[in-house]
């Protein structure tokens, strides 16, 4: 039977993509297989919900490479392959929670009340990430899921998902103590503990049941905030406290990050949100526009769906000028009105398509110096400057911001504020510089 289960799941990872494999295959065993009757075990019922829907035409498939047509595939939860998972095991709300009154004077959540799983539109880019939210709000106290870290590219749904995570979790059980920050506002918390001399910050958020932190990529290179955010972590974990984090890359990937907080945020669950699909862009536009209360044509849907690819964000905001743009000039929203406003924001597009990593390597190219060099720690002037006009460059050309721009030069924010400045200050005097830098901003889009 074991080498029958070896042999599916080998047709598995050919036929499923290998971060799903993972998630969902790998971790389950084959309990009996009789007369087409097949059991698998699985650790949980996220797994289960997942294998008895999306996942069966690829299981029954994968039965049928190996000479077994199933019948039925049963799933149950427990009896992991490695056995050290107790079976069926039962969730429990943490007592901290329970006993606690729902007092009015509960500190605010930070959580903002529009972001909810019903206005959250589930398409083939983002269905694991949000389930795994569900699963968290359905199973709290499951905390295999810990810490859950749910990354993807800016404007596609993280801070909506995270945080429909802390209001669901608040609907069911109110009285659960659950935050939601992002890391800048952590950083701020902990340099002005700091400054007032108080000690003990990470007993700040030891109680509670949830922490949610998004935008954890602007941890990068402060490294006693990593430090202090370890601290915190380990806290709150040891409680029993369920943390779910987010960021615009994997933690892997977030430069500047020690190894032992890159251990902690892969030690749970790591999913990915990607771009949403046409067919996942029409369903939101269909859904933002009958929330306004407005009839919108599938074909004006279509074309805006077409129109803008990347960014949920920018798709709602076409949406949502297009409906202002309509409602003063008293027409139904047609594709006529929709061209400029698509038009307008194609500037916009253009600059998206543009990345930071281009923009600092041409500097780096016009300036004649390396891209190490450029990103690197050298104080020279000649390669200072440079530095410090893509800075400039990336917060102009791309609207970035500060964090985002230290970022990627692996430094403070501050700096990035002080060299964006610097270069503001000296184009009001430098024509020299001036003309530098307009020869370089046409060379970005050749
Ligand atoms: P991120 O944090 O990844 O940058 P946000 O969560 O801020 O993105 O999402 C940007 C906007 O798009 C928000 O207004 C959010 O409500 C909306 N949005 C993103 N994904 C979805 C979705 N799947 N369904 C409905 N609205 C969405
Ligand atoms: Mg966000």
């Amino acid at each position: 039977m074991f080498d029958l289960w070896q042999s599916v799941l080998s047709a598995l990872e050919q036929s499923v993509p290998s971060a799903s494999f993972d998630v969902f295959f790998k971790h389950n065993s084959l309990s009996q297989n009789r007369d087409g009757r097949i059991i698998i075990s699985v650790p949980n019922i996220f797994i289960k919900k997942n294998l008895e829907g999306k996942y069966n035409k690829y299981l029954v498939e994968a039965f049928k490479r190996n000479g077994i047509t199933p019948e039925i595939i049963e799933f149950i939860i427990g009896n992991k392959k490695d056995d050290t998972v107790k079976s069926n095991r039962t969730v429990v709300i943490k007592d901290t929670a329970k006993n606690k009154p729902n007092t009015s004077t509960k500190p605010p959540t930070g959580l903002n009340e529009r972001y909810r799983f019903s206005n959250f539109i589930v398409g083939s880019n983002n269905d694991l990430a949000h389930s795994a939210c569900e699963h968290i709000v359905e199973n709290f106290g499951d905390t295999r899921y810990n810490p859950l870290f749910i990354y993807g590219g800016v404007g596609l749904g993280k801070t909506h998902l995270i945080q429909a995570a802390g209001n669901g979790l608040l609907e069911k059980t109110p009285s659960l103590k659950v935050s939601y920050i992002t890391i800048e506002t952590f950083y701020r918390e902990f340099v002005d503990f700091m400054r007032k001399k108080l000690s003990g910050f990470s007993d700040k958020y030891r109680d509670l049941d949830v922490l949610i932190i998004d935008d954890m990529q602007f941890i990068s290179g402060k490294e006693k905030s990593q430090e202090e955010f370890f601290h915190t972590f380990n806290a709150l974990y040891q409680n029993g406290g369920q943390i779910i984090l987010s960021a615009d890359r994997h933690p892997s990937e977030i430069a500047g990050l020690t190894d032992r907080l890159r251990t902690r945020f892969e030690q749970g669950l790591s999913i990915d949100i990607q771009m949403p699909d046409f067919e996942t862009r029409c369903a939101i536009l269909e859904a933002k526009s009958s929330f306004a209360g407005v009839e919108v044509p599938r074909d004006v849907i279509e074309y805006l769906a077409n129109s803008i690819k990347t960014n949920i964000r920018e798709l709602e905001g076409a949406l949502n000028k297009m409906i202002a743009y309509c409602e003063m000039r008293g027409t139904q929203p047609n594709i006529n009105d929709l061209v400029p406003i698509i038009n307008n924001s194609g500037k916009k597009a253009r600059r998206q398509a543009m990345s930071p990593k281009v923009i600092i390597e041409k500097t780096a190219k016009y300036y004649s110096i390396t891209l190490t060099e450029i990103c690197g720690k050298n104080r020279s002037k000649n390669i200072v400057e440079p530095r410090q006009i893509a800075m400039y460059l990336l917060r102009h050309e791309l609207d970035l911001s500060f964090p985002k721009i230290a970022v990627e030069f692996e430094r403070d924010w501050t700096t990035a504020i002080h060299a964006v400045q610097k270069i503001e200050k000296n184009l009001a005097v430098d024509f020299s510089l001036r003309d530098q830098i307009s020869q370089l901003r046409e060379q970005l889009y050749v």
